[in-house]
């Protein structure tokens, strides 16, 4: 098999480079293991949430210059970032994908699950977005709660309301169907909601029961158990219920990132890219500084072959990096690695203070062609939450350095 670029991981940094390449007429192939975060985001896109010292960011834009030269947006430089950051919206689009805040120089707020407002870039069009004024066109709004699913806390996010100066009230809607998956609490989750939903005899009853019972509300806050299956359920509750309708996300698992990510695949094959999935890269093959192909565990003794590689397999969570007590390797080609070599060092004892080890990454130069024994592969890259030199909790900017990175060695190549 050969194509001209094979991408491996099936994440946001993944797929944004495939549309891209796919688009502009490569022969692409992704080679993805499993699932990404992207099934857990919330439904907002970060771009730069917080500077290093730790302050709120409302222009992003400004801020880029003073990070320091290892955060992959220095390293492509404000030119290349701003350029990015208009190109990525436009390929969300070309996905079916609306959003709040689509220029990249401003951030808004979005509701986590527990009722903070964190800053943000992009968020889907119909979930909760406030701006920086802390504005919001209603007065009065209902959270509704769906009794017995505990995945989504109404009270903390009716409570963010309120101290926005908003009236809100939370009405708790008891549905037999929904109840029934207590039955096993593995399956009591946003997801098996969401394919609930699907259902329109049991939309329709939690839309007559909310209508029931919203009395004067101006906007109506649902739990994001709707659009699992595209846009049919959206609509539809949004019709039924005849008020303003916004979603704030749940706990993991996330049917918005799922939305986000089944509307992207989508796009990347429609523009004519391969999905090889269920394929977990094993090894690659290299000679002279190149990388030649790479094999993959459901493909035994195939060499797979193509003229670039890009490495877009994640940090420890989906296996991009691997530790144990020798150290922090890469598992495919065994890239250099940017880790701190005393151990103790990794971590900080104040869980909520900055981990160290979130900086951990491939080294790469500063067109992210990955680096091994000191020198740089020439058609091998890494983009993504797998390179070094950034704290994506402390910054708040995981997913912009994943499509930034992603845009920016798709032009490359
Ligand atoms: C709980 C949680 C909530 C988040 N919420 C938000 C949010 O609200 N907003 C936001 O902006 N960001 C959020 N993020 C961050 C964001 O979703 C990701 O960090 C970002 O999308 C980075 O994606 P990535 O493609 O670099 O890596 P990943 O999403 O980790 O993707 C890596 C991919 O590589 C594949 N892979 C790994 N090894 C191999 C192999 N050997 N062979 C083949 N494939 C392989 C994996 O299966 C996976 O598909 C959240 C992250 C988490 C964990």
């Amino acid at each position: 098999m050969r194509f001209d670029v094979i991408v491996i991981g099936g994440g946001m940094s993944a797929i944004m480079c495939g549309i891209a390449l796919a688009t502009s007429g490569k022969r692409v192939a992704l080679m993805v293991k499993g699932q990404s975060k992207l099934n857990f985001s919330s439904g907002s896109i970060d771009l730069l949430g917080y500077d290093e010292d730790g302050n709120e960011v409302e222009h992003p834009l400004d801020v880029i210059e003073s990070l320091s030269p290892r955060h992959p947006y220095s390293k492509m430089g404000l030119a290349n970032v701003v350029h990015n950051a208009a190109m990525a919206p436009v390929i969300l689009e070309g996905a079916g994908l609306s959003f709040y805040g689509r220029s990249s120089d401003r951030n808004h707020y979005r509701m986590t699950p527990l009722g903070l407002l964190r800053p943000t870039w992009l968020t889907l069009d119909d979930y909760v977005a406030i701006d920086s004024q802390k504005t919001l066109s209603w007065n009065k709004v209902t959270v509704v709660s769906m009794h017995s699913f505990l995945d989504f806390p109404a009270d903390f996010i009716a409570s963010s309301f309120t101290r926005l100066g908003m009236e809100c009230d939370v009405c708790d809607i008891k549905l037999g169907t929904v109840d029934k998956l207590t039955s096993n609490p593995t399956v009591m989750r946003s997801t098996a909601v969401a394919k609930l939903m699907q259902n329109d005899g049991v939309l329709n009853d939690f839309a007559r029961k909310i209508r029931s019972k919203v009395g004067d509300a101006e906007m109506v806050v649902l739990p994001a158990v709707f659009g699992l299956d595209g846009d049919d359920t959206i609509q539809k509750i949004a019709k039924q219920i005849k008020l303003p309708v916004r979603f704030v996300s749940t706990l993991p698992p996330s049917v918005a990132g799922t939305r986000l990510l089944s509307k992207l695949r989508k796009r990347f094959v429609q523009n004519g890219g391969t999905f090889l999935l269920g394929s977990m890269v094993k090894t690659g093959k290299m000679a002279g500084g190149r990388v030649l192909s790479v094999q993959a565990k459901n493909f035994p003794d195939q060499d797979i072959e193509a003229d670039h590689f890009v490495l877009a397999t994640g940090s420890f969570m989906n296996g991009g990096l691997m530790s144990n007590s020798a150290g922090i390797r890469e598992p495919i080609f065994g890239l250099d690695v940017e880790y701190l070599e005393n151990r103790g060092e990794w971590s900080k004892e104040n869980l909520f203070d900055a981990q160290p080890y979130m900086e951990f990454g491939v080294k790469t130069d500063n067109e992210f062609h990955a680096i091994k024994d000191g020198q740089p592969i020439e058609n091998l890259y890494a983009i993504g939450s797998i390179l070094s030199g950034h704290n994506s909790l402390k910054l708040a900017d995981d997913t912009g350095v994943a499509m930034l990175t992603a845009l920016q060695v798709a032009r490359q190549i």
